[in-house]
């Protein structure tokens, strides 16, 4: 079979060769390794899970936060110069800190009882990586923000845990206000970050877990550390 292709620019045709219609493949695509149950082709949570803990185990999580992390930390070290106090924005849970011990022993659900009994313990790991970013900003004169959807109730034990963990001297800490009803953090985290850049702060990056950490503005650059073990609205 020959078919014309006409090139652009160029009077003349040139005659190429086409591929003979080929028998469309029959073969089952492989299957998902978190199988596939029911009409929907749902994956299976059990092995979602055995997947997840594999992830954590195996060291690729930490590895794929501290390459977020690095990222993050060549674009404050290459920042262009601009009107403003420069400025990093961190999430906490599963960005500044790790509740890995918790979603373990929970196996990855949620009940309000068990995560508050956990944040109480003041004993969540840093996530080392997003702890340097932490460190390199405060030693580049750069200020640090945390923006928490957890409530202002949990001030006290988030600060001791956040120092226990090795994070110190931060610029502010916000809160999402116990009277917050929308069902999205997006309004909550983007006007915290609005209200310090009318502060005078010039937010470079903005660094958290969830989309919801990032989308609404108020940031130069967005950095979307991993996390398949839960998502927020
Ligand atoms: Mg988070």
């Amino acid at each position: 079979m020959l078919g014309l292709l006409w090139g652009t620019g160029c009077e003349r045709s040139v005659s190429v060769p086409v591929a003979p219609e080929m028998p469309v493949a029959t073969e089952a695509k492989p299957s998902s390794p978190f199988g596939s149950e029911g009409s929907q082709g749902l994956p299976n949570l059990g092995l979602l899970k055995n997947a997840i803990t594999a992830y954590h185990d195996s060291g690729a999580w930490n590895a794929d936060i501290a390459a977020v992390a690095a990222d993050a930390m060549r674009y404050l070290s290459t920042m262009a110069p601009g009107e403003g106090k420069p400025a990093l924005v961190l999430d906490i849970d599963e960005t500044s800190l790790s509740n890995w011990p918790n979603l373990k022993s929970s196996d990855y659900g949620y009940v309000s009882a068990v995560w508050n009994a956990w944040v109480n313990t003041a004993s969540a790991p840093a996530n080392e990586p997003v702890r340097d970013l932490y460190r390199y900003a405060k030693q580049h004169q750069i200020a640090v923000f945390f923006i928490t959807a957890r409530p202002e109730s949990q001030r006290a034990v988030t600060e001791k845990n956040l120092r226990a963990a090795g994070y110190d001297g931060w610029d502010g800490l916000f809160f999402q206000p116990d009277d917050y009803k929308e069902t999205s953090k997006v309004p909550y985290k983007s006007g915290e970050r609005r209200k310090i850049t009318e502060r005078g702060y010039r937010i470079l990056a903005n660094v958290g877990d969830q989309q919801s950490d990032l989308l609404g503005g108020y940031a130069e650059r967005t950095f979307k550390l991993p996390n398949p073990a839960y998502y927020i609205p």
